[in-house]
């Protein structure tokens, strides 16, 4: 086991821990997805966090032809050059076009009334919307030689959605790496694409350990404890795109985690494990997985300081498996998460083809705190608070790493970096959101 002395810097763990995960992005491959709401409605958890794997090029462009902004009339621009209030152009009305219809012809001299998403007909070059005509309502089928009055000139290519004015035939559309939400799945299937291909998820054994966690639903004996890490971490992680099977080691003894790894191992790309990395007498994570090579070590953070990374080959694996070991703490858990393993596997998640995967923070903010507090010298302190509606920073909780109801009460985590030790308030600081 290696022990190292000095505190490694939240930067170079979070570097290290990428570099570790990097790997994965090559072994990930493609899935297809079919493009149907019916399936999106039969799957929905299939279609969230989703990341394209290819970069996309656009089979058609968008709009696929010259089409209507607004309910008016499809005009030639020079029909309406002298048009004014005094002196209106009036024209007479063409057959009406919808969206749907086929292409049409446009007579100059004629106003062609065109409802939104109609095809723009061949030779009009403008579209003047039914509210600033004369009469500004179009006219009804049984009236025979309707004419219209325009009292303003239009300038060509007014309220006409060109062809390719969003996306052009044979662009890349989205590029790899891009996060599928709902607009991406929307321009995709608008171009006439039937599937997409997607990153397969990162699987992960997330392993909770400690022989005082029991499963919800069990009696405790006295001492015994609710696993709250197992869930936390399995939607935290869930969330950015992976695939998590959870199997908690109610143990400490090492054999009985290596059993659980051993077992989890063949179908997963990594292994988180939680809790057991500290100074206590039976740590189980160290106890196993250090004589494997495992490094262990202080990271100068709090909540989240002890810290553990390395590669074992395990079970049925040949391939040297990563394992990122986490404290057990709640808190401390969820904030390493958020420190290290979130940035990390989204870099992984989200790399372009060629580029080489940069952590993938969440958005660094800067606000003033409402309060002063304290903070310890040597550790960055990721502590939790709310962002104010005066635009302040409050802190929920104190600095205690069991206090995961005031996590959960939180919307931001406030960065409070090593050599801070009085904040006043006022004082600024930066802090990210998890509350999205
Ligand atoms: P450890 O890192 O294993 O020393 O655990 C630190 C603290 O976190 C102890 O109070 C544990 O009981 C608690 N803890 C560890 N794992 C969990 C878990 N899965 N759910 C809730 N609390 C836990
Ligand atoms: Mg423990």
């Amino acid at each position: 086991m290696r022990q190292t002395g000095a505190m490694r810097t939240i930067e170079d763990h979070r570097r290290a821990v990428l570099a570790l995960l990097a790997p994965i992005a090559q072994t990930l491959g493609t899935e297809t997805l079919p493009l149907s709401a019916d399936r999106v409605a039969a799957d929905p958890a299939l279609y969230a966090h989703r990341v394209l794997a290819v970069d996309l090029i656009a089979p058609s462009s968008l709009p696929s032809f010259d089409n209507s902004q607004m309910d008016g009339y499809a005009v030639c621009a020079a029909d309406l050059a002298e048009a004014t209030p005094g002196q209106p152009v009036r024209l007479p009305v063409a057959e009406r076009v919808a969206a749907g219809d086929p292409f049409r012809a446009h007579r100059p001299g004629t106003a062609t009334p065109v409802m939104t998403g109609a095809p723009i007909p061949s030779g009009a070059d403008a579209v003047v919307q039914i509210e600033r005509a004369d009469p500004p309502v179009f006219p009804s089928d049984a009236v025979r030689d309707a004419t219209v009055a325009f009292t303003a000139p239009v300038v060509a290519g007014t309220f006409v959605r060109a062809t390719g004015s969003d996306v052009a035939r044979g662009d890349v559309l989205l590029e790899a790496g891009t996060p599928l939400g709902a607009a991406h799945y929307g321009v995709i299937a608008g171009t006439g694409l039937t599937e997409v291909p997607v990153r397969r998820r990162p699987r992960v054994l997330l392993v909770s350990t400690g022989h005082e966690i029991r499963d919800a639903g069990t009696e405790l004996e006295p001492g015994q404890i609710f696993d709250s890490n197992s869930l936390a971490l399995s939607v935290a992680l869930q969330q950015i795109g992976c695939t998590v099977t959870a199997r908690p080691c109610r143990s400490d003894e090492a054999d009985d985690l290596l059993a659980v790894l051993a077992d989890g191992a063949p179908d997963a790309d990594l292994v988180v494990t939680v809790g057991g990395v500290s100074a206590g007498a039976r740590e189980v994570v160290r106890d196993a997985l250090g004589p494997l090579g495992v490094e262990f070590l202080k990271v100068a953070l709090q909540p989240g300081g002890p810290q553990g990374l390395g590669r074992i080959v395990i079970g049925a694996g040949e391939h040297p498996l990563p394992v990122v070991c986490l404290p057990g703490n709640p808190v401390s858990a969820l904030v390493s998460f958020e420190a290290f393993v979130r940035p990390a596997l989204l870099a992984v998640l989200l790399a372009g083809v060629d580029s080489a995967p940069e952590p993938a923070l969440r958005e660094v903010r800067r606000a003033p705190v409402a309060h002063g507090f304290d903070s310890p010298p040597a550790h960055h302190q990721l502590r939790r608070g709310i962002l104010r509606p005066d635009g302040t920073l409050e802190l929920v909780g104190g600095p205690s790493s069991h206090l995961l109801h005031s996590y959960a009460a939180s919307t931001v985590l406030v960065h409070v970096p090593v050599g801070v030790t009085d904040v006043a308030a006022g004082d600024e600081l930066d802090f990210w959101r998890i509350d999205g």
